[in-house]
């Protein structure tokens, strides 16, 4: 069985480990500590963050798995 790489995003804006993801995915949430909301795209080689500038939606409605 192939392991999965997982990777440990942190807040592009106060630096605050956030989430672990697998390589190619994706996730929305909100940052607790800066409470900037954003976007999270796992790759192959790490990871990118962008943080969103419109919040559409509150970020206490954290997606949960
Ligand atoms: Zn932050």
């Amino acid at each position: 069985m192939k392991e999965k790489k997982l990777f440990m995003a942190s807040c592009p804006v106060c630096g605050r480990g956030l989430f672990k993801g697998a390589a190619d995915s994706y996730v929305e949430s909100g940052c607790p500590k800066c409470k900037s909301f954003l976007k999270i795209q796992f790759t192959a080689s790490g990871f990118e963050a962008h943080v969103a500038e419109n919040i559409s939606h509150s970020p206490a409605a954290e997606e949960k798995k």
